[in-house]
């Protein structure tokens, strides 16, 4: 019996895909439970196990006999606005995910760099992360709990749904960045926030001259201007980066972000809020 008729008569056919590229056979199970069948069987059988979201950005020439695919763990069992947490499986598309919280007027607060079919499993995965870190914090704290199946098909259960939770070994901050190495995520509890009503970036623009509006308290020690950079940013060569920023009570939606130039060449803290 080859690999392929074991994990046919394990999972069902509608569990095995198209092979990946460099043929291995790749196959996806249907929930978490069919996860720790597959990853359990592997174990026994002795089969090496490459562990895939959507596949966008894996190199598939790791060493495997079978590629487990999260694709089709691609439900959200709950969001609940109210309480601002969500369960989501771990192979739902970001992009997806983040629509169906802002139509419940839920925000998660990170954007990680990828494709739009990018899965929830590999950005805790792989701690990707985007400007927003910088002001909500990095994967691993907008994460309440994880459930993760082990190499030998363990499934374990780490934190909880709620922010008040429960105490001892910190083993949901470890799924992030771990790359799979303590096994594969198959369900994720999620923090999150309410829809920002608005959502600006600022694009600090280093080419203009310095500006006359910048006046005191704005100008540095050295005569250049603090906030903007200019004309200390030429010298010290310091990277742009946008910045994203709230604006209460502005009306547009957060999908239809403004990009707005600092034509001043200066923003003061007055016209914007940073962070969360
Ligand atoms: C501009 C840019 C910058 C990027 N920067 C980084 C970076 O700094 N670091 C980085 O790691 N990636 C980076 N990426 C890649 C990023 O990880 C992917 O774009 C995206 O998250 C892959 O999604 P995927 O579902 O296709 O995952 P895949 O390509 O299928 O897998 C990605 C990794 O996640 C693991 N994985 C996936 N799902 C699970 C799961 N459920 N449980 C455990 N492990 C899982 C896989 O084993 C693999 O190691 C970057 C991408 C872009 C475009």
């Amino acid at each position: 019996m080859t690999i392929l008729e074991k994990v046919t008569a394990l999972l069902g056919e509608g569990a095995v895909l198209e092979a990946a590229p460099d043929r291995v056979p790749r196959v996806a199970p249907g929930s978490p439970d069919a996860v720790a069948l597959l990853l359990g069987t592997a174990h026994q059988e002795g089969w090496r196990v490459r562990i895939e979201g959507a596949g966008t950005w894996l190199q598939s020439d790791a060493p495997a006999d079978i590629a487990l695919t999260t694709r089709r763990l691609d439900r959200i069992p709950a969001i609940e606005p109210a309480d601002l947490t969500a369960t989501a499986e771990a192979g739902i598309g970001l992009d997806q995910l983040r629509q169906q919280l802002a139509d419940r007027g839920a925000w998660l607060a990170i954007d990680p760099p990828g494709l739009a079919g990018r899965t929830l499993g590999s950005v805790i995965s792989a701690a990707t992360a985007g400007p927003l870190r910088h002001g909500f914090g990095p994967i691993k704290d907008h994460l309440l709990g994880v459930t993760f199946v082990t190499g030998d098909g363990r499934m374990v259960q780490s934190g909880g749904r709620v922010m008040k939770n429960v105490a001892g070994y910190d083993l949901t901050r470890l799924q992030a960045g771990g790359f799979g190495a303590f096994g594969v995520i198959v369900l994720v509890h999620l923090r999150l926030r309410a829809l920002p009503r608005a959502d600006v970036t600022y694009v600090p623009d280093s080419r203009r001259p310095h500006s006359s509006s910048c006046r005191p308290p704005w100008r540095g020690a050295n005569g250049g201007c603090s906030p903007c950079g200019s004309p200390d940013r030429r010298r010290s060569s310091r990277p742009t980066k946008p910045v994203s920023a709230r604006r209460a009570g502005a009306a547009a939606s957060a999908r239809s972000a403004p990009r707005r130039r600092m034509d001043s060449g200066c923003v003061s803290p007055k016209d914007s809020r940073f962070g969360p």
